[in-house]
């Protein structure tokens, strides 16, 4: 029995491998290498802890070090970064504080995660210009609100990402602009929905829609000067004068270790894996946000980097290595993110355009409905887009947004994705009324029924 279990990177998709693997197998030896100072860490709290709502960066932590050292068993050394995995001898070059050491496995799984994609933006290094990825790049934000008590930000992106953060600045009474590449913030999440989410952040944040940074300037007040340009005018430019700048511009999987050892990346960039994880080489897996996954509704491989597909899929893997053979689910990018008074979901494809490469014959509604009853006066609208194929007549994805509601209405979808649904059976569901909870005909339902209408036209 091969015995020696080594792991890169010690977040979600890692430590998620080496707690499984433990407890499938007490006799194997863990080893854990995580660059930073920091592991099993919730990023996804981050624009919270900056916003105020979690007062301190430590209660992020999920399981403290010292309890996967002492009472776990797994060997988990922070600081210590793997530079080099060499294949042939089944050994890694790990540099820590004194030197690099050579380190031999049996098996290996690559999480090493993603990182922020860097624009090419003239200035980019300027103080006060930061990304968020990680606890130290939190905590740099963070200290930078309290040290130099900024009064603006600028935003590069209207992602997620970039839309939390507009909250957690706009909480700490910052003038917020967010600069979008794209006609719309939210882009995946649809035109229809992203529409309802630009008319929210009237009353916050200042956009611009379809214009990029082009340079950042340090000026002789100490602040920055952000030039802005039009995706289409080339004679359109504007100066605008901020305290700091978030570069919230989507990431990439972090993947240089994988390719230099020979290990194979699919068409996403991500390192393609099985059914259980491994890559072309075997005996090493990857996992999480270095990692495609399979789509629910395409079958195909997708890089959709989320916190519970990390989780999942190391968990999956750590109990394959520690002797329960496990396979990975497929995911459906089952998203939700709160953007101020909103709240905004999706999950499967909603992209007309995608469906139609994926060979569907898509056709999306959008209906708008009430979050409870029409009569309650605490009644809040709901839009809400869902798709489907023609032919097979099979759900293929939804968005949606509102005040309340939508996690509740976006999970139903999911779960239909899940259970290659078609529309039909996704309006017949038994779904649970009341006026403080939902219309007679919930939101899900109404959609379904418009939508099963017109496929039956
Ligand atoms: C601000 C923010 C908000 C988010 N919000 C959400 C959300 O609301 N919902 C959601 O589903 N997802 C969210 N995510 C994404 C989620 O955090 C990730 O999907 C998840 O953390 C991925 O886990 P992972 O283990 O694959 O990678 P990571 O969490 O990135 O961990 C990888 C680890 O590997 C280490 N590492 C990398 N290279 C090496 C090396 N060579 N040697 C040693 N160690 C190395 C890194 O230091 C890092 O600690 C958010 C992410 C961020 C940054």
């Amino acid at each position: 029995m091969k015995n020696l279990f080594v792991i890169i990177g010690g977040d979600a998709a890692g430590m998620s491998a080496a707690s499984k693997a433990r407890r499938e197998n007490p006799e194997l030896e863990i080893i854990v290498f995580e660059r930073g100072s920091w592991a099993s860490y919730g990023a996804c709290g981050l624009p919270y802890y900056i916003k105020g709502d979690i007062k301190n960066i430590k209660d992020l932590i999920g399981i403290p070090p010292e309890i996967f050292i002492e009472k776990r068993n797994i060997d988990l050394r922070l600081n210590h970064e793997v530079i080099k995995i060499i294949p042939e001898e089944k050994k890694l070059i790990v540099r820590n504080r004194d030197g690099n050491i050579k380190q031999g496995y049996d098996k290996l799984l690559i999480s090493t995660g993603a990182r922020t994609v860097k624009p090419n933006i003239k200035g980019i290094e300027s103080g006060g210009v930061f990304a968020l990825r990680d606890m130290d790049s939190g905590k740099n934000i963070k200290n930078f609100l309290h040290e130099k008590l900024p009064e603006s930000v600028l935003i590069v992106g209207g992602g997620y990402i970039g839309m939390e953060m507009a909250e957690a600045f706009h909480a700490n009474g910052l003038k917020v602009h967010v600069v979008e590449f794209f006609p719309h913030v939210l882009n995946p999440f649809g035109t229809e929905i992203a529409a309802v989410v630009e008319n929210h952040l009237k009353d916050f944040v200042q956009l611009h829609l379809g214009k990029y940074v082009n340079t950042i300037m340090e000026t002789d007040t100490g602040n920055l000067s952000v030039q802005v340009k039009d995706k289409k005018t080339e004679d359109y430019q504007e100066n605008i004068a901020t305290d700091m700048v978030l570069l919230a511009t989507g990431i990439v999987p972090e993947v240089s270790l994988a390719r230099e050892a020979g290990i194979a990346l699919g068409e996403t960039g991500a390192i393609a894996v099985d059914e259980f994880g491994q890559t072309n080489i075997p005996d090493i897996y990857a996992a999480g946000d270095c990692a495609e996954a399979k789509h629910t509704v395409t079958g195909e491989p997708v890089y959709i980097p989320l916190a519970l597909t990390a989780n999942r899929n190391g968990r999956a893997i750590g109990s394959t290595v520690g002797g329960k053979t496990t396979t990975l689910v497929p995911i459906s990018g089952t998203a939700v993110v709160k953007v101020f008074q909103l709240e905004v979901a999706a999950t499967g494809i909603i992209d007309i355009e995608l469906a139609k490469k994926s060979g569907f014959s898509p056709l999306k509604i959008t209906v708008d409905s009430h979050s409870r009853a029409g009569y309650c006066p605490e009644s809040k609208p709901i839009k809400i887009s869902l798709m489907a194929d023609q032919r097979s007549k099979k759900l293929l994805g939804a968005s949606m947004v509102g005040e309340e509601g939508i996690v509740k209405r976006i999970d139903i979808i999911a779960t239909a994705l899940s259970g290659k649904y078609t529309v039909e059976q996704l309006e017949n569901l038994d779904l649970a009324y009341a006026p403080p909870f939902s219309p007679v005909w919930d939101p899900v339902l109404t959609a379904a029924k418009v939508l099963n209408g017109k496929l039956n036209n």
